[in-house]
């Protein structure tokens, strides 16, 4: 995972350089005015501690831990989520861990600390007088009951006695003084495998729970992530997190090459081509069956002319038995017809659909029946996939089929390139729409009788409005 290391001033910068040289997983954010050669610059310092916290990206500050504290104290409700925080004395003098202890802060603080010389401000007792972590586990052991932890812990740092149940070489090598298992103790830590019930070892705090899991048994993840456009702006936090969180990314080299700023060298690539989706879907199906947390890419929203619905069905026809232990989860996206919206107004201020003109997946009869019985029914519509360079005839016959039914002025939006290099809108109208004016890359917006174009600010606007007359019987 990526390391942001935050300087507010030129003076940390040498301290910031010196620790990023060490951390080839990090990257330098400065303060636009007042810092010069960060990877990265920022306006806000709120916002993008904000957006990197949520981000669950560990986070150095080279800053007092007063501004740090201050700007993640909002932000702060769950200490199992919460992303190491730690502050750096400007001259390198200092390393204090702030939150995060649960997703390695201490390890990152002794490591930066090792770095700069100096040692790191370690303040959570149960680590520092037992020389390991009981909330935080290794991999391969999970702790059942965590609300029980916090008492547990205060006991056995205040003396209560403890005994171990089972084999755990990482509590054995710690420095824990566990009594042997033939005597009385306040508490027990039980180790369990993965197959035992919870049930009837009654969790409490004076037992914590662990189970062990094989790696090959561990649950695999499968998200469907959807990226929004193009632009990171437009890449929900959730989205985000995702992506963070995933061991491997599954999808379309295109897609994946949007968000390939964001991958960390420990993130696994897997690329295929566009239009094999069902392959890529059992692809991604099978490296989370064997306990992988896998996000499948898709540009825009995923359940959109897109991936989770190539997911679904590939669960739903093969069902191989190893993919039912799965979780599964899709992080919605902004989709291309939203981000074209946005740009020029509000053309879905009132009923309309999607449509995909590529005859790949349906027959043209079809399409040209319901192109028609969108125009009929005066829906404000968005063709997505309207021409490739292969096929170009489907935009000019649905164009046609329109002008049966709208007037020649109808409001047509061209969105290209969303959210990425080279993105550019256009207003036209029904009677003008060329067709060599839209690529594959390129979302179509066909106004309906109602949408209207204005001006403000000597620009064109354009939008539908909310009511529709009614009709005279
Ligand atoms: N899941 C995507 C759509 C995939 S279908 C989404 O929700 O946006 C592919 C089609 O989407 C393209 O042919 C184009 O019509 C549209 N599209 C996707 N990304 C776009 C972008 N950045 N700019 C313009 N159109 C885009």
């Amino acid at each position: 995972m990526r390391i942001a290391l935050i300087v507010l001033n030129q003076a940390s910068i040498n301290t910031a350089q010196q620790v990023k040289a060490q951390l080839p997983d990090s990257k330098i954010y400065g303060l636009g005015k007042r810092t010069l050669g960060v990877d990265q610059e920022f306006e806000s310092f709120g916002s993008t501690i904000k957006e990197l916290f949520q981000a669950r990206v560990p986070i150095v500050g080279f800053c007092a831990a007063g501004i740090l504290i201050r700007a993640i104290a909002p932000l702060l409700s769950d200490k199992w989520q919460e992303p190491p925080v730690l502050a750096v004395a400007e001259d390198g003098s200092a390393v204090v861990p702030l939150v995060g202890g649960l997703q390695g802060a201490n390890d990152l603080a002794r490591e930066i600390a090792k770095i700069l010389q100096t040692q790191a401000a370690i303040t959570t007792a149960g680590e520092l007088r037992f020389q390991t972590t009981l909330l935080k586990p290794p991999s391969e052991y999970e702790l059942l009951n965590r609300e029980d932890a916090k008492t547990f812990l205060a006991d056995l740092l205040a003396g209560a006695s403890v005994k171990l149940r089972g084999n755990a070489p990482w509590l054995t090598d710690s420095h824990i003084k566990f009594v042997a298992s033939d005597q009385a103790s306040d508490l027990v830590i039980e180790i369990i495998s993965n197959n035992e019930p919870l049930s009837d070892l009654n969790p409490n705090p004076n037992r914590l729970i662990y189970r062990q899991v094989s790696s090959e048994r561990k649950r695999g993840k499968l998200s469907i992530v959807g990226t929004g456009p193009g632009d990171s702006d437009w890449l929900t936090p959730q989205a985000k997190s995702a992506l963070l969180a995933a061991t491997d990314w599954v999808g379309y080299r295109t897609y994946l090459n949007l968000v390939e700023p964001l991958r960390p060298a420990t993130i696994t690539r897997h690329e295929s081509d566009n239009r094999v989706e069902l392959q890529r879907a059992e692809q991604a199906l099978d490296l989370a069956a064997a306990g992988k947390s896998v996000a499948v890419i898709s540009s825009g929203d995923p359940g959109i002319f897109a991936m989770a619905a190539a997911v679904f069905e590939v669960l739903d026809q093969q069902a191989k038995p190893t993919w039912q232990e799965i979780e599964i989860n899709v992080c919605p996206g902004i989709s291309a017809f939203q981000a074209a919206a946005s740009l020029l107004g509000a053309p879905m201020g009132h009923d309309f659909c999607l449509m995909s003109l590529s005859d790949i997946l349906k027959p043209w009869e079809t399409i040209a029946q319901r192109v028609t019985a969108a125009a009929q029914a005066d829906f404000v519509i968005a063709f997505y996939n309207p021409v490739s360079s292969q096929r170009t005839w489907q935009l000019a016959q649905a164009k046609e089929i329109l002008l049966t039914y709208r007037n020649a002025s109808t409001p047509v939006i061209l969105g290209k390139n969303l959210g990425r290099p080279g993105q550019t809108t256009v207003i036209t109208t029904l009677e003008k729409l060329e067709i060599e004016a839209v690529d594959m890359r390129t979302v179509v917006i066909i106004g309906s009788s109602q949408t209207k174009v204005i001006q403000h600010h000597q620009q064109p606007w354009v939008y539908t409005p909310r009511s529709y007359p009614h009709s005279e019987h």
